[in-house]
């Protein structure tokens, strides 16, 4: 940016705009382990106005503007790589409307995923979308990276509750699509355009959002296995009873392992070779309970060690926060890693984690898997730990390029919910033909004709 365009924007922005190095510095980095990239300045958007006259100004300068929420993304989608501005969309962050008759909210962009939750059950209603982040992301970048959680296996991802969206397209046109409204199909489907496209299309300013009545039951059961194998062929012996459970999710013990000792606390179950956390909930307490015994006697004639039920709130508490501190646990341990979220078709999960287990046989690099097995999409995590900096590196790539030849094999993909961003982007041919690629490229080129909005991520 010129010296001229920094005044011009500063007129125009005043006190929501700025160039302070710890500005810079604070928004040079997301979740994304060992990536950073500074922006030259930071817009803090206060009003859709502000999105829609900023955007326009770079369409007009050639200026790289990058969104970002609350910068919890693992993909690096909030990173200005290109430079330019950082448009941050944090103060954007009311909940303008809980409609109860309707069972929809709408939200501006940077409420907080954790704090919608607990307003809309204030009213007897339930938005599902979970993220493990979810107390330090936004609503806005869930969105954008179509983000998902462990009750995904039952209700979907963030992507099945969006009905209506307000955003601004780098040309500052502002869209007002869809609404309260549980069924359309008028035009083309833009918010299914705009979901997961990562910043890379348009700016969101306004989210509508469907929500269901809150379940009045919910009950939590841990499983011990003395291996992945049995634990997740009971995966798909539950699937065949007819019960949904809304969390089915999966650790290695390892992974247990490192979350005890990180929270210095322990569960109270015997060691085992890995772990399937299993959330049940319903209108009443006698369905809940017919569900989850019937649950319990498919896990233990499966060869489940045991099944604990986490009937008080407290032991509700300590598994959800077992569970939630997971990353951090992993983070803790070796500040860099890599997170993966591969997704297979459910009926693969053993096959992917036999492969897993293959590839971390191979190498030096710790690798953990858990995550969200009861939908296919499992957390693959490589550790750096004490490493020196060459062999991390060179059996990092190795490691990946294996694990996405293997997802590929076993008819999945990628990314479940985390995005690709920068750091999956070089793998996309893998997954995606010269055509789909290209028609990317034409789709990008009519929502920006410029290139200005988050260039360098997906493609
Ligand atoms: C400990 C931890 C646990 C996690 N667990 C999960 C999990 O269980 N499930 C899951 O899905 N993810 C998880 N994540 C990843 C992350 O929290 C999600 O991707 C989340 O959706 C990002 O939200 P954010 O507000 O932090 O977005 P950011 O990181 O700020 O941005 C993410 C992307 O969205 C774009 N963006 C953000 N806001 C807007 C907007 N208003 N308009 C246009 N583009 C925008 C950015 O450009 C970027 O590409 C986890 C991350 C951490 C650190």
């Amino acid at each position: 940016m010129t010296k001229r365009q920094v005044n011009e924007l500063k007129e125009l922005f005043g006190e929501k705009f700025s160039v302070l190095p710890e500005t810079l510095d604070r928004y040079s980095r997301d979740e994304t382990s060992h990536l950073e990239a500074m922006p030259e300045a930071v817009v803090f958007a206060e009003e859709t106005e502000d999105v829609s006259r900023l955007l326009r100004y770079c369409t007009d300068n050639k200026i790289p503007a990058t969104p970002r929420g609350l910068g919890t993304g693992v993909s690096g989608g909030a990173l200005p790589v290109k430079g330019g501005i950082l448009l941050s969309l944090e103060r954007m962050n009311r909940i303008l409307e809980i409609d109860v008759e309707n069972r929809m909210a709408v939200v501006q962009p940077g409420v907080i995923t954790g704090e919608l939750h607990k307003a809309v059950e204030e009213k007897g209603l339930f938005y599902p979308p979970d993220p493990a982040s979810l107390e330090s992301c936004s609503v806005g970048g869930n969105v954008m990276e179509g983000a998902g959680g462990p009750r995904a296996v039952k209700y979907g991802t963030t992507r099945d509750y969006v009905t209506g969206l307000e955003f601004v397209i780098p040309t500052g046109e502002v869209l007002r699509v869809g609404g309260k409204l549980r069924k359309n199909v008028t035009g083309y489907n833009l918010i299914g355009i705009m979901i997961a496209s990562e910043g890379t299309l348009g700016v969101v300013t306004e989210i509508t959002l469907r929500l269901l009545p809150l379940p009045a039951v919910r009950t939590d059961l841990l499983v011990p296995f003395e291996s992945f194998q049995k634990a997740t062929r009971t995966i798909n012996e539950i699937h065949k009873t007819g019960i949904v459970p809304a969390v089915m999710e999966f650790m290695e013990h390892r992974a247990l392992e490192i979350v005890e000792a990180y929270l210095d606390s322990k569960l109270p179950v015997p060691g085992a070779g890995a772990y399937l956390m299993i959330g049940l909930d319903g209108v009443d307490k006698e369905t809940v309970q017919r569900d989850y015994e019937k649950v319990g006697e498919v896990c233990l004639e499966n060869g489940a060690v045991d099944v604990f039920v986490a009937e008080t709130s407290d032991m509700k508490q300590r598994l959800w926060k077992t569970r939630r501190s997971l990353h951090d646990a992993l983070h803790h341990l070796s500040p860099e890693m890599e997170r993966e979220d591969v997704v297979v078709p459910v009926a693969r999960i053993e096959d992917l984690l036999k492969g897993v287990d293959g590839i971390r046989n191979g190498t030096k690099v710790e690798v953990v898997a858990f995550g969200h097995a009861g939908d296919g999409n499992v957390h693959v995590n490589l550790l750096r730990g004490k490493l020196d900096r060459e062999t991390w590196k060179r059996e990092r790539e190795r490691v990946l390029d294996e694990l996405f030849h293997l997802v590929v094999s076993l008819g999945g993909t990628l990314s479940g919910e985390h995005g690709i961003g920068v750091v999956k982007k070089q793998f996309m041919p893998l997954v995606t033909s010269d055509a789909e690629r290209k028609l990317y490229k034409r789709l990008k080129q009519a929502f920006d004709p410029a290139g200005i909005l988050n260039p360098g991520k997906i493609i």
